[in-house]
């Protein structure tokens, strides 16, 4: 589904992405993981063309990533993203902020993206919420909101970046069980979360970043159990 090689990317001066290759397959559940500044939003924003890549080749979902904007149109339309926050768009209601998507982008009836809402709304269990306002809800009803609209677009990968990471504890379960709902129903999943019960949960890998690089990629017991970096062990040391 996903396929990096070699990919480099530069802020000014400042080595962000060095030599990244990852290869995920239609259906597997990464999990990023790594200090803080060590890249893991750059290559998520990377993947789906937030930011812009100096070297290297990036194909996803067979498309191979270029100057074409019908192609990159493609590519973000295809894959979901959820933030740290959520982004809703607050002056909209929950089923507008599930419905416009659909008719704006998939070109779908008003009857149509409601139906396809409502089932979305059902599976995050929030459709009682369905004509309440983002800012009537809490972070964590927010964020199960924001996966239902990502989701409205029915697109083949979902990217996470921390969403559960500006929650309170009681609010990151109930995201967590959705994040794992979609990944037992065949999701290809790429995750930047330092929750490690649920890495061990649904990982097929777990990859560890520092410094601009991957440093270690494992299955998540491997990974956990017999981490071979130093580095990789001064971290989990610092987190578990
Ligand atoms: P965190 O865990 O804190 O979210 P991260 O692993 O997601 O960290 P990135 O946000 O990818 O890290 O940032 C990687 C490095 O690139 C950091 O040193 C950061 O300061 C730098 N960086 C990120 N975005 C920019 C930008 N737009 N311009 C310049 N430097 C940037
Ligand atoms: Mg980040």
């Amino acid at each position: 589904a996903v396929s990096i090689n070699n990919l480099n990317k530069w802020y000014g001066n400042f080595h962000a992405l060095k030599n990244i290759s990852l290869k995920v397959t239609s259906g597997e559940r990464i999990v990023i993981c790594g200090p803080s500044g060590s890249g893991k939003s750059t290559l998520i924003r990377c993947i789906n063309q937030l930011e812009r890549h100096q070297q290297g080749s990036l194909t996803v979902l067979e498309e191979t990533l270029d100057e074409d904007r019908k192609r990159l149109q493609r590519i973000r339309r295809n894959v979901g993203m959820c933030f740290q926050h959520f982004n809703l768009f607050p002056h909209l209601s929950v089923l507008k902020n599930c419905t416009l998507p659909q008719t704006a982008n998939l070109g779908l009836s008003q009857a149509e993206a409601i139906e396809y809402a409502l089932t979305l709304l059902d599976r995050v269990q929030m459709r009682e919420h369905a004509n309440k306002y983002p800012g009537q809800l809490s972070g964590g009803q927010q964020q199960r909101i924001a996966i239902a609209r990502a989701l409205c677009m029915r697109p083949q990968v979902m990217l996470f970046d921390e969403p559960t990471s500006a929650l309170d504890p009681e609010m990151i379960a109930e995201v967590l069980e959705v994040m794992v709902d979609l990944a037992n129903d065949g999701m290809t999943m790429l995750c930047v979360t330092h929750e490690m019960g649920f890495a061990r949960r649904v990982a097929d890998r777990v990859v560890f970043m520092d410094r601009g690089e991957i440093v270690e990629e494992a299955p998540p017991q491997q990974f956990f159990d017999t981490p071979q970096s130093p580095r990789t062990k001064q971290f989990l040391t610092q987190i578990l």
